[in-house]
């Protein structure tokens, strides 16, 4: 597991599971040992980018006037839902005041109710709004989670820190075991997924099999498939479907970009494809 310094920190709760079966292997390769409980209490302790830390700490102290009584969260946010879901969704960072104040991805914003509402009407969250870690909120045959956990100043992380971050990535996906379809909100999404993907082909290749003596699915070689709303990339294996979507960010949802009706499709067609055979 992770080796950087630590945080005092305590864990979030879990969603209630269900039990589906994906027609595809995991999106990474399943360590026996690794939960979804020790992945959390690594993410949450993690301090491996000072400027983020240092960022989200400040946004915790200072807050905005609108939460001047709430106490913060202020520390990395790990992934929420499904143990068991095959719908991966993974977006871009915690919002300063949403994700970094409530402790939960995608939690306490208007990014958050965008996407629970398009999530509830298909039938993978119990109620259509995201407000606090403790609403009640239950998420089914499906797990949200960033490819930063940390809130990034203008929500512009670099690329190092990207790159750094994926660690957890990496952890989270093989405590999961039945993603089929990743939903990616944004291009930067997007982009770390398959920065991941390669990662994952890289280090399948050096050792040659996973380490329970299966021979890895990798992605194929060529251009990097190019990121769009509804964009499809079948890696043509046993692979997760990666599947493209504006990301729901006030920037998108109030100039129309994105409309409720378009995420909802989203949902619609990663439900579709999650159910394909292999
Ligand atoms: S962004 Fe990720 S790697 Fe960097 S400090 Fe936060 S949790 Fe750690």
């Amino acid at each position: 597991m992770m080796t950087g310094a630590r945080e005092t920190s305590s864990a979030l709760g879990h969603s209630p599971s269900a039990t589906k079966m994906s027609a595809r292997i995991p999106a990474s390769t399943a360590t026996p040992n690794t939960t979804l409980a020790v992945v959390r209490e690594d993410v949450i302790r993690c301090v491996l980018c000072p400027r983020l830390r240092s960022y989200c700490q400040r946004i915790a102290r200072d807050k905005k006037a609108a939460h001047r009584d709430e106490a913060y969260w202020g520390r990395p946010v790990p992934g929420f839902g499904d143990p068991q879901g095959r719908v991966l969704i993974v977006g871009l960072a915690p919002a300063a005041h949403g994700a970094n104040r409530t402790g939960r991805v995608f939690t306490g914003d208007g990014s958050g109710d965008f996407l629970m509402r398009a999530l509830h009407a298909n039938g993978f969250a119990n109620i259509a709004t995201s407000r606090h870690a403790d609403d009640g909120l239950a998420l089914r045959d499906a797990y949200i989670l960033a490819v930063v956990r940390c809130a990034p100043p203008d929500n512009k992380p670099t690329p190092k820190e990207i790159a750094r971050c994926r660690v957890h990535l990496r952890a989270e996906l093989s405590a999961l075991p039945h993603i089929a379809v990743v939903v990616a909100l944004g291009r930067i999404a997007w982009d770390g997924y398959l920065a991941y993907r390669r990662e994952e082909d890289a280090r399948h290749e050096s050792m040659g099999k996973t380490p329970t003596g299966k021979v890895a699915a990798t992605t194929p070689r060529g251009p990097k498939p190019a990121f769009g709303h509804g964009a499809v990339f079948r890696p043509g294996t046993a692979l997760p479907i990666l599947l493209g979507s504006y990301h729901p960010s006030r920037q998108n949802t109030n100039t129309g970009r994105l409309t409720p009706g378009m995420l909802d499709e989203i949902f619609a067609r990663a439900r579709r494809l999650a159910t394909e055979p292999a």
